[in-house]
């Protein structure tokens, strides 16, 4: 049975992206030895990750005072590394959810972190607007889409500090005006790879402003020089990048991704609102694009487990919700065909049909 893939991440990728990998783990581009034995400095490798790093500058129009890097250690020890380079004296953080929370937890250890804006008090169903960023933080840390609340920013802010975005679960999902932001970062294992690599958009000129001594692997100013080769970088996870990012490419770039992340939104939210047995959990303005949260409506409550068996028996894996949130989430990111989505519209109306 086909199965259609929602997981929140890792998460679906393109085939022919997986394809490429699984030939590439046999023999790289017949050279006669395997992807996962060749030297990262090797010019094979070389090449692969110059074209990984081109093709992401290319798609998200990244500007050239700004640098990319492809490390490891995950979006978590960005949580760590953002603080350990850029506080001096105070941070401010927007709490959205749980990744938030994390990363503010990590900045409190290296100096003075002001939660600015929260949407603590309505269980993260919101992005907060409408409040005021105090000028005189090292920067402001925002997590533009929240994977476990399903809520999104639509629209790049303003900010009048140095912007630095957690872009883990929408990165390269829609258009992104880079040049208002300091430093984006987030974990590949969404929209454009396999767990284990990180991805670091920085604008140089925001470095090597703190007193503290830095250890070298924490120094973003050494992977800079080193085009994240300071250490060996996740060789494999950044050639399925690189295969993911052409898919990316070939498909029309972000602007037909966006089209096409709208499309099966628009179709999913849609069956939630008309169909009894469901509603949405996020409010409507923020409701992310990439993580579709819902839950059964209480007349219908106790139902949930039984559409998770069925969902499960129409091949549908991964909808179960975080347990913060309950019900269900489908991951809808660049690489899941909106097919995928039309069945689980189908599943859900045959629930109903079968319930209401
Ligand atoms: N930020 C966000 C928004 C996430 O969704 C996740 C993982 N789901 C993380 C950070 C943590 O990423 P990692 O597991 O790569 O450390």
């Amino acid at each position: 049975m086909k199965k259609h893939n929602f997981s929140a991440g890792p998460s679906i990728l393109p085939r022919v992206a997986i394809e490429n990998a699984a030939k590439a783990i046999l023999d790289f581009d017949g050279i006669g030895l395997s992807l996962l034995e060749i030297s990262h400095r090797s010019a094979d490798f070389e090449a692969v990750n110059n074209e990984a790093e081109a093709l992401f500058r290319e798609l998200l129009q990244v500007p050239d005072n700004y640098k990319i890097l492809f490390l490891g250690g995950g979006a978590s020890t960005q949580f760590f590394q953002v603080p350990y380079n850029l506080l001096e004296k105070k941070a401010g953080y927007v709490n959205t959810g749980v990744w938030a929370n994390k990363a503010i937890k990590e900045a409190r250890l290296f100096g003075e972190t002001d939660v600015v804006a929260s949407s603590e008090d309505k269980n993260f169903n919101y992005i907060p607007k409408n409040y005021t960023i105090p000028t005189d933080l090292d920067y402001l840390h925002i997590t533009t889409n929240n994977t476990i609340y399903g809520t999104e920013y639509k629209t790049d802010i303003d900010s009048p500090v140095t912007l630095v975005a957690d872009m883990s679960s929408d990165i390269l999902s829609r258009p992104v005006d880079v040049s208002k932001y300091g430093l984006i970062y987030g974990g590949a294992q969404k929209n454009i790879g396999p767990a284990g690599v990180t991805f670091v958009i920085v604008r140089e000129d925001i470095l090597g402003k703190v007193s503290r001594k830095l250890p070298s692997m924490v120094d973003y100013r050494n992977h800079i020089a080193n085009q994240s080769m300071f250490n060996t970088p996740p060789v494999f996870a950044i050639y399925v990048v690189r295969e993911t990012l052409r898919w990316l490419k070939s498909i029309g770039g972000v602007p037909a991704i966006q089209k096409l992340n709208e499309e099966k939104a628009a179709l999913l939210y849609e069956e939630i609102d008309r169909n009894p047995l469901f509603e949405g959990t996020a409010v409507k303005e923020d409701r992310s694009l990439m993580n579709i949260c819902f839950v059964m409506t209480e007349k219908y409550a106790d139902l949930a487990p039984q559409f998770l068996e069925f969902a499960k028996s129409k091949g549908m894996v991964g909808i179960k919700g975080h347990r913060l949130v309950g019900g269900f989430r489908a991951s809808t990111y660049n690489a899941l065909p909106k097919e995928s989505v039309q069945a689980l519209v189908d599943c859900m109306r045959e629930f109903e049909k079968m319930h209401v």
